[in-house]
């Protein structure tokens, strides 16, 4: 079965294409079906929210289920924060090195103890009938003091877990224990096989 992935980074479609491809599903983006999905407004509340903001605006376009993710980092001694706000956590959307930047000056005064932290994924698959199916997971973890590891992308090389940061990680040590590994994990069970 079809499924279109309402996003453009290479990384989340790779992560969710490795765990739904077994599945029997064949996940394409908007390009590859000569369309351009429009770039919804993400403002919802909730991780939850904006993933299912996305999935129904790209099932409406493309009239294929459509699955779409949102995912951030929550800093405890922050309030939560960046949150849903990760990607534009320092004004410009995207830009990792500026967020990152932005992470390590705001918990600078904080020792080890309070740099508790977790990465959040929502994810929702909207059908052309206007059912749903909706999962979620996180990963516990803490802030480093330091750049560490070239994989992965965003907040991953200060997000420690254990002796290693998420950019030390291996793809395959990252989706074993990641939120959005952890969400498509109950997705698996939601979602029948084709
Ligand atoms: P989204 O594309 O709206 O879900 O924004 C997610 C933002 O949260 C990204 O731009 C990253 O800054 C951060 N993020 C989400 N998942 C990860 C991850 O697995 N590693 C590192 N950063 C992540």
């Amino acid at each position: 079965m079809k499924i279109i992935i309402a996003t453009h980074n290479k990384h989340k479609l790779a992560e969710m294409a490795r765990i739904l491809e077994p599945m029997g599903y064949e996940i394409v983006t908007d390009r590859d079906l000569g369309i351009e999905l429009t770039d919804v407004e993400e403002n919802g509340k909730t991780f939850l929210e904006n993933a299912r903001i996305k999935a129904v605006a790209g099932c409406r376009e493309s009239g294929l289920p459509c699955i779409a993710d949102d995912s951030g980092l929550c800093v405890d001694i922050l309030g939560g924060e960046p949150g849903v706000y990760s990607a534009r956590y320092s004004g410009e959307h995207g830009n990792d090195a500026a967020n990152n930047e932005k992470l390590l000056f705001n918990l600078k005064d904080f020792p080890d103890e309070k740099r508790t932290a977790r990465f959040v994924c929502a994810i929702c698959v909207s059908f052309p009938d206007g059912s749903e199916i909706t999962a979620e997971g996180a990963c516990e973890g803490k802030i480093g003091y330091e750049y560490r590891g070239s994989n992965g992308f965003g907040y991953d090389p200060l997000f420690m877990v254990g002796e290693k940061s998420f950019a030390e990680f291996t793809a395959e040590e990252k989706d074993a224990v990641s939120h959005r590994g952890n969400a498509l994990k109950k997705l698996k069970e939601l979602l029948p096989t084709v």
